[in-house]
């Protein structure tokens, strides 16, 4: 049964109200506007739902949201226009054209951990390309869904654009109505039950998934430099990172310096008493406090390990020497917990890697050009970095997206666009000419052919 909201941006696309470069435009700026005016509430509901520092929230919250925005703005005119594209020989006289064309309702699942980004820059692609969207924000992140619905209150018609707020329960009524795109941001064991939910309905799927990001440290890179751009990377949000690294793997003779280092940066961004740093995250709630905590095995705790429970606090841990067959290691750890496993030649360390499905990301810090061109060859990954960790995700112009157990599908800049079109291929003919050779009965050589 369809629910009334949807039966209404079902008429208001069919209406073609959302097919104007106009009508998107005024969109994305009605957004802006509000994302704008709202600022200071979102921050402050990041802050009481993650404990996050205003910059830290502001920077991979609000800027990449509006800076996505401001993207679309630019470039969505050139984005709309159909692509002309060469005629095979055989079909003259013709053109051939792409036309990019919204798929009309489509839904969009945001998780916790940035609960804001990860709700509106999928938005901004959807409605770039014209479509009428519900979004279901996280309701692990009460205070930032409450904003999030003024924001889009304010900012759009509830025909275009509206939220259904609610957890499983209501995330299941909603997939089994019919959307022609369903774009899911959140663990691959939910990713399965949205799979095979839009299965049923033959629905499109983009799957923003999670997993285990590896990162590869060798002897070649300075150390104190690697180390900063680990700790910044794996510590951000205390660890709640789709694309952190998840595990380090060093080479064996650098594991004590690593380690030292890591500390020294560890205490140059944080302090000597992290629970007291403005800028260090919390667990966004007890149940994964309890998860994280039973991770941490005293034993391989060689930084950190101190917890406060009634404030879902765990210290940034490195745990060292770890091993495959460790708890921490057998799924996404999604918190401040660092592992560092040891490799003695390059053999063992792609070993280890294909022990783990595809990862969202991967990392690895080394100045060999050798290394990198075999890692690059032979480690399946969504996407990641060559000496640091993280800023794949800020550019434009790469799309972002796992493979395999880390999703399918990427978005971004132009392919946020394209995730949320249906590339329509048309080929233009003439009439002034007729072959009578392509009609039965057919008496062309098959040599001709
Ligand atoms: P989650 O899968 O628990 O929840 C994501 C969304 O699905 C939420 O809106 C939630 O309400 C909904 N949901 C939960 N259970 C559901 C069910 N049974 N049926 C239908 N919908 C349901 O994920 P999370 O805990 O919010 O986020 C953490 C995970 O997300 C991690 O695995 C992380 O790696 C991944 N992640 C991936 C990206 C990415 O861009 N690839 C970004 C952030 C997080």
């Amino acid at each position: 049964m369809e629910s009334e909201l949807l039966r209404q941006q079902d008429a208001f696309f069919q209406s073609g109200a959302t097919r104007s470069l106009a009508f998107r435009l005024q969109q994305l700026r009605s957004l802006l506007n509000a994302v704008q005016t709202h600022e200071q509430a979102v921050l402050d509901a990041l802050q009481a739902d993650l404990h996050k520092s205003p910059t830290e929230a502001y920077s991979t919250e609000i800027a990449p949201v509006t800076a996505e925005i401001r993207h679309a703005l630019r470039h969505l005119a050139a984005w709309m226009r159909p692509r002309r594209q060469p005629t095979p020989l055989l079909h003259f006289p013709a053109v051939s054209r792409i036309i990019p064309e919204p798929y009309g309702r489509t839904l969009i699942f945001a998780p916790w951990n940035y609960p804001f980004h990860l709700l509106f820059a999928p938005l901004v692609g959807a409605v770039a390309a014209g479509n009428c969207v519900i979004v279901k924000p996280s309701e692990l992140a009460p205070h930032t869904e409450a904003v999030t619905l003024r924001i889009l209150a304010e900012a759009f018609d509830p025909r275009h654009v509206a939220a259904v707020s609610g957890g499983p329960e209501i995330a299941g009524e909603l997939l089994k109505q019919r959307f022609d795109k369903i774009f899911f941001t959140g663990s691959p064991a939910v990713g399965k039950i949205v799979l095979r939910a839009a299965a049923e309905h033959l629905t499109p799927v983009t799957l923003e998934l999670g997993g285990k990001s590896p990162c590869l440290v060798d002897a070649t890179v300075p150390l104190d430099v690697a180390a900063r751009r680990i700790a910044w990377g794996k510590f951000f949000n205390a660890g709640q990172t789709c694309i952190a690294p998840d595990f380090l793997l060093v080479e064996r003779r650098i594991q004590e310096p690593l380690i030292n280092a890591l500390r020294a940066a560890l205490s140059e961004m944080y302090g000597s008493q992290p629970q007291e740093s403005p800028d260090y995250a919390r667990i966004i709630n007890d149940r994964h406090f309890e998860r994280l905590s039973g991770l941490m095995d005293p034993a391989r705790v060689v930084h950190g390990g101190q917890t406060l429970p009634a404030e879902r606090y765990i210290a940034p841990t490195l745990l060292a020497p770890v091993s495959p067959e460790d708890a921490v290691m057998q799924e996404e750890i999604f918190g401040p917990l660092l592992p560092i496993l040891t490799y003695d030649t390059v053999e063992e360390a792609l070993e280890l890697l294909r022990r783990y499905p595809n990862p969202l990301a991967f990392y690895f810090f080394t100045q060999d050009r050798a290394l990198r061109q075999r890692l690059l060859e032979t480690v399946a990954f969504g996407g990641g970095c060559q000496n640091d960790t993280l800023v794949q995700v800020s550019s434009h112009s790469l799309p972002f997206g796992g493979r395999g157990q880390s999703g399918m599908g990427a978005y971004h800049g132009k392919h946020s666009f394209l995730a949320f079109s249906h590339q329509k291929s048309v080929i233009q003919r003439a009439l002034w000419i007729d072959f009578a050779f392509r009609y039965p009965p057919f008496r062309v050589p098959l040599r001709w052919l």
